[in-house]
């Protein structure tokens, strides 16, 4: 489970891309925290690069294969404080 202290930071949002299981290798559609369905463990991935190879954490058997999924991503555009569209 991704951690985090001020929620005022994050948003909701039910976009598709949350759904989407991703193999090992494949480029991340985004930069942000991935999540192993196998055992949950978590990693950061810049956008377009490749996620973790299947041999990058070990696995119980019960765990099995390796797939990652979007839990959060990184806006880009920019949010500065003060920002009168903000307030
Ligand atoms: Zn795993």
């Amino acid at each position: 489970m991704a951690i985090y202290k001020d929620g005022t930071q994050l948003m909701q949002l039910g976009n598709a891309i949350f759904d989407e299981e991703h193999p090992p290798g494949e480029p991340a559609p985004r930069a942000g925290i991935y999540q192993c369905l196998g055992c949950g463990r978590e990693v950061v991935v810049a956008e377009d690069a490749p996620l973790p190879a299947a041999d990058h954490h070990t696995h119980l058997p019960l765990d099995g294969t390796t797939a990652w999924k979007l839990l959060v991503f990184a806006d880009h555009r920019p949010s500065r404080r003060g920002d009168p569209l903000e307030e």
